[in-house]
């Protein structure tokens, strides 16, 4: 019988010690590599009603996994005092994810909140969030209405039965394609949908995904297979690198590349030569992209990690709950982004083997994608 992993996430809340002297925030702060702080992701549930093989396997997520209690959670409350220090540091864009955010209840209420927000310049807050879809049908009006501006799908296959396989609860391609087309239709766009690749397992459907959508509203990315937690059993044999994808496409629908729309952008791009849209392409491990990585996580119970692939995260709620003051958290936070050198994916690039294989990652679930 294969032995079984039982994760459980930390939840310690010792609170980390508050530096010295105390700082106004300044609305730009760098890193050791001199990328700044502009991106945040917050995870606002561990739980999900898919089981994809990649992220969330059923025989690690089963009925027995330990699942945050909802008093772990952050509250909304606390979660827009966290965006509020964070934008003015400089942040312009909030990504809400999971787990499968939709899942979070009253989550219009949340969005709602941080929609109110906006940055230094005065401009509203980039708010979007990434989403299985399962939910959205019935949801997009709600989210729209709360101040949501956009979502991003996941979608592996479309096929029913490869994307069955990889979602793992029979849920259907179709109920997807219906969510994606009323989000559209209520103004949640320009949509991406994500497919990550597992060679072996859907990298057939990179061409019908291809054809699919394109003459689309839609912008379809193919993700490279990452290495991220401990539970999917990553091997670099699994990842099917970007070229390979461009190559596959391009031998029948011609494609050329398109300029970066901003500096940090995570996907590389190209367009069909007959003017019929264009795809990204998410390298992570082919074509690793840190130098630009401006990106902070938040993960459910309120750690913060300054990469995806980090074993340890930093207690923000355990300061948040023991009542520090704003100019206390944020300076915590200058700090902190002041301190980071993360650049995972750039070494395990150097050494495709994987580097440090026994180190403990969080899961992708846990700090969202
Ligand atoms: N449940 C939502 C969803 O699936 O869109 C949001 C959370 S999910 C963790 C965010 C993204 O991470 C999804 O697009 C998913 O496909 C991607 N992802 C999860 N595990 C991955 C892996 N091992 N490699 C690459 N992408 C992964
Ligand atoms: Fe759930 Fe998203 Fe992970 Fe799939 S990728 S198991 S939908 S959190
Ligand atoms: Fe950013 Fe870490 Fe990913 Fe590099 S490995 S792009 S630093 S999250």
């Amino acid at each position: 019988m294969a032995e079984k992993i039982i994760i459980v996430p930390d939840r310690r809340t010792a609170a980390p010690a508050i530096p010295t002297p105390l700082e106004l925030a300044t609305g730009r702060v760098t890193d050791q590599l001199a990328r700044p702080l502009h991106d945040l992701r917050i995870s606002i549930t561990d739980r999900c009603n898919f089981r994809c093989v990649y992220c969330m396997p059923k025989e690690v997520f089963d009925k027995d996994y330990n699942y945050l209690p909802h008093s772990s959670l952050l509250t909304f409350e606390e979660i827009t005092r966290i965006a509020r220090l964070f934008i003015a540091h400089g942040v312009e864009k909030i990504r809400l994810t999971g787990g499968e955010p939709l899942l979070r209840k009253n989550i219009e209420k949340l969005i709602g909140m941080l929609s109110a927000l906006k940055t230094n310049s005065g401009k509203p807050l980039d708010l979007t969030l990434t989403t299985n879809a399962a939910l959205l049908a019935r949801k997009a009006q709600s989210l729209r209405d709360a101040g949501l501006q956009r979502v991003t799908v996941s979608l592996d296959a479309l096929d029913d039965a490869i994307f069955k396989q990889m979602n793992d609860v029979d849920f259907a391609v179709d109920d997807v394609l219906k969510g994606i087309d009323i989000a559209h239709q209520v103004g949640l766009g320009p949509i991406k949908i994500n497919m990550v690749v597992k060679g072996g397992m859907n990298d057939q459907q990179i061409l019908p995904m291809a054809r699919h959508f394109k003459n689309t509203p839609y912008i379809l990315r193919f993700i490279e297979y990452m290495d991220v937690g401990a539970s999917n059993g990553w091997n670099l044999d699994e990842v099917i690198p970007s070229s390979e994808v461009v190559r596959r496409i391009a031998a029948e629908l011609p494609l050329e590349a398109v300029a970066a729309n901003y500096t940090g952008e995570t996907a590389t791009r190209y367009r069909y030569v007959d003017g019929s849209g264009e795809i990204g392409l998410i390298s992570s491990v082919s074509h690793a992209f840190c130098g630009d990585c401006t990106r902070a996580r938040l993960s459910t119970e309120g750690k913060l990690y300054t990469c995806l692939f980090a074993h340890s995260g930093h207690d923000l709620r355990a300061l948040l709950r023991k009542g520090h003051s704003d100019a206390e958290l944020s300076t915590f936070v200058a700090h902190l982004w002041r301190a980071r050198g993360d650049r995972y994916s750039e070494l395990r690039t150097i050494n495709t083997s994987g580097i440090d294989k026994d180190r403990k990652k969080v899961e992708m679930s846990y700090i969202g994608g």
